[in-house]
């Protein structure tokens, strides 16, 4: 997540309620993407420490549990610019032209200058940023998808131009050996499965049997992966997108709740400023005084109560409202009540942090030499592969 500073309902909808549940169910990584803040708004450079402080509060707030998931921020990982760098020598450049967020983003950012280096290759660092983890998955929405699988071509081609060594296949069949007679034997079939017959299943299994070899070397796994699929040895892992379902939270007009729309609650907003958001928010423009009946689809506060509300009271405001039997403020109430009491522990969590900066910038620290670890060897594999080791 870039840091935008102090996160909001849509945040906290759209993406850090999924991280909760990820948390448990994976390894997960999760960063500060402050160079990535950098290649749209190099400019203005001075608030991103308070951003990211802030914005890292939130995440810890919202019950991202740094026991559970490595937080760290991406420029403390230099790992990610040297594969970055490294992996800009094989990327051809029509691939970052025909990105479509390439043309999108300097279609809607008019404004800023987007004719550099560094946001023609974002997807790029996006890419060493997701392969430098090995990652198997990617919690992306629908509009990131491409950047993945952009991620995947480039890991493709470096494998193929990297992973190639001299006696590959001589070099894997002595891995093979390493997982014992029973094991070689099924590998050899569903080897053969997938290879002559494409069977996606067989490769599956295979890749999970070599996942669970505790006792051979990883290098010799890259090989086995690499051989299983009919190419050389598989260094950076294609990763999955694994798709977000898009947040149904809407802005205080019911556009996309964006700081940029002005129409946002923080999460940390006090309890009396978000009555006042939610009192004063639009709704139906048709029902200018209470006895107008009004049409809940097009008021932005039935938006709202798909988010917050339950079926018996989402019958009550479909009635009420296009019958004039209640007013607005009345239609407010359960979701003034709701947004409070999700507020209420995340604020409670966040004033704990708020008090204790260097527990914040420790648990940092920690993610960031967690991250640091894993990166480095991946680092190593890669500038070996690259032959840039002496
Ligand atoms: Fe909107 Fe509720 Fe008012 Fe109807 S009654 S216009 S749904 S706020």
């Amino acid at each position: 997540m870039r840091p935008t500073g102090r996160l909001h309902l849509g945040h906290y909808h759209g993406v850090l309620k999924n991280w909760l549940e990820l948390q448990h169910e994976y390894e997960c990584f999760f960063f500060v993407a402050d160079w990535h803040a950098l290649t749209t708004h190099y400019e203005d450079p001075t608030n991103i420490p308070d951003s990211t402080r802030d914005m890292v509060i939130d995440w810890l707030a919202a019950g991202i549990n740094p026991g559970s998931a490595t937080l760290f921020v991406q420029s403390r990982v230099p790992e990610h610019a040297e594969l970055h760098l490294l992996l800009s020598m094989i990327t051809p450049l029509g691939w970052l032209e025909r990105v479509p967020s390439y043309k999108d983003q300097q279609e809607k950012l008019k404004e800023r200058d987007l004719a550099t280096y560094g946001f023609l290759g974002y997807p790029l660092l996006q890419s060493a940023d997701i392969l430098i983890y090995k990652a198997g998955q990617v919690p992306v929405g629908e509009d990131q998808v491409a950047h993945v699988e952009l991620t995947r071509e480039v890991a493709r081609r470096f494998n193929h131009i990297f992973g190639r060594e001299p006696d590959f296949e001589i070099k894997a069949e002595e891995a093979k050996k390493k997982m014992g007679k029973k094991n070689a034997k099924l590998f050899d079939e569903l080897r053969r499965r997938y290879q002559e017959q494409g069977d996606q299943e067989a490769l599956e299994v295979a890749r999970a049997l070599l996942e669970g070899q505790g006792n051979i070397t990883l290098s010799d796994r890259e090989r086995l992966f690499g051989y299983l699929e009919g190419g050389g040895r598989i260094i950076l892992p294609e990763p999955q997108a694994l798709l977000t379902k898009a947040s149904k939270m809407p802005g205080l007009d019911g556009q996309k709740m964006s700081k940029s729309y002005d129409n946002t609650i923080s999460l940390r907003d006090s309890p009396a400023e978000v009555e006042k958001a939610l009192r004063t928010m639009p709704t139906d423009p048709a029902r200018v005084r209470r006895t107008d009946p009004g049409d809940p689809e097009k008021c932005p506060v039935w938006q709202f109560h798909q988010v917050y509300s339950d079926s018996s009271v989402h019958e009550w405001v479909q009635q009420g409202c296009r019958s004039a039997g209640i007013g607005c403020l009345e239609c407010k109430q359960p979701i003034i009540d709701a947004v409070l009491a999700e507020l209420t522990p995340i604020q409670e969590r966040a004033r704990e942090y708020e008090a204790q900066p260097d527990l914040v910038r420790s648990i940092l620290n920690e993610g960031c030499e967690k991250a640091r670890d894993v990166a480095r060897e991946t680092m190593e594999e890669v500038r070996h592969a690259m032959s840039l080791v002496m």
